[in-house]
């Protein structure tokens, strides 16, 4: 039945779906003017128009998502508790705007593996030697790395069942990879990209260990210090001026690459940590990096045997009012990233995503 719900909806045509009383989760990370590859940071400025947009909306915490009446609603959340969101939140608070913040406990107050290595790739340097599995790859750089760059994958770009990334394989894809293990002339870019997806489906300590040695090879490296995860007072704080918490696991390593016992421990133990700090019920999880490779349906089970309410993923959807009303495929929420878009862009985009089945 909920089935063939979604089917005639689909069948509606775009300009019909806006006028359903759906709901949409959108996602920040940053709000920040810090240089940022990942993609990930909205400016300071920039955030001040999106909050122009969202005043006209109904809006609340994820958590309200499913709380009557039925109707069009956008539920804010940021994931990874950088510090430079809270003076964005107490913004937000002075228009009554309420969000909730998904935290990654272990990290409270230090910093993501990303940030270093996007601190060590914003620093000078020619030459890296870098040793992964076994493979031993020389690096001559050039070229540095512009202050808007993303990474992205290469078009195309499948991971493999391991989801361990062959340089071949992205060879193959960008046309400008290197293949083996040897002396490689590279953008600092295409390097930086590369790095990325390759350690991001590492386990921690190896990350850490690969990351120590590259920063050993570099001289004077810049700091970014506003790349951090805030501390605890700072999320008391943002409790108090009525935001919600949720849990983002421990580490924020990928759920899976690691074992049952590992993702549980992840789970429970960054619930238990966080109600603990702030003395109430923690009902919200997010998935780490949250696409769809990034979780398993055993992580999903884990999040609801845990006690969580609902959880939210980086999969892009609506959430439709049949899913509102039945309360179905609530640990697997869809949601949509905010990039650093101008209003009139954010605007267009927020009344699209009413629409993206
Ligand atoms: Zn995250």
């Amino acid at each position: 039945m909920i089935g063939s719900i979604k089917s005639s909806i689909k069948k509606m045509g775009k300009k019909l779906i806006w006028y359903l009383p759906s709901s949409i989760i959108i996602a920040y990370h940053r709000i920040s003017d810090t240089p940022n590859p990942y993609g990930i940071s909205v400016s300071p400025e920039n955030f001040k128009e999106h909050i122009r947009i969202l005043k006209d909306f109904q809006t609340c915490t994820a958590s309200e998502i499913f709380s009557k009446p039925l109707t069009k609603k956008i539920a804010i959340t940021f994931d990874d508790g950088y510090v430079d969101i809270i003076p964005a939140l107490e913004e937000l608070k002075r228009y009554g705007i309420k969000a909730t913040v998904f935290i990654p406990t272990g990290l409270i107050g230090k910093k993501f593996w990303w940030d270093e290595l996007s601190e060590i790739f914003f620093s000078k340097f020619q030459k890296l030697e870098i040793e992964i599995d076994g493979s031993r790859y020389t690096f001559d750089v050039y070229c540095e790395v512009s202050k808007n760059f993303i990474i992205s994958l290469p078009k195309n770009f499948i991971l493999s069942q391991n989801y361990s990334l062959s340089p071949t394989k992205f060879h193959q894809l960008s046309g400008n990879f290197p293949i083996l293990s040897g002396r490689y002339k590279i953008k600092k870019e295409e390097l930086l990209t590369w790095l990325y997806f390759k350690l991001k489906y590492m386990r921690l300590p190896k990350i850490e260990e690969i990351i120590k040695s590259i920063k050993e090879q570099v001289r004077d490296v810049v700091k970014f210090p506003e790349s951090r995860v805030m501390g605890e007072k700072d999320v008391k704080h943002l409790r108090k001026l009525g935001f919600e918490i949720g849990a983002h696991t421990v580490m924020h390593e990928v759920m899976s690459i690691l074992s049952e016992k590992e993702q549980e421990a992840e789970i429970r133990e960054s619930k238990n940590y966080l109600e603990s700090l702030i003395g109430e019920k923690i009902y919200g999880f997010s998935y780490p990096f949250g696409l769809k490779e990034d979780f398993l349906q055993k992580t999903v089970s884990k999040v609801k045997e845990c006690g969580f309410d609902y959880a939210c993923t980086g999969i892009k959807g609506v959430i439709l009012p049949h899913q509102i009303i039945f309360k179905i495929e609530r640990f697997m929420l869809k949601r949509f990233m905010v990039m650093n878009w101008p209003k009139q862009i954010f605007e267009r985009k927020i009344k699209e995503f009413f629409t993206i089945i």
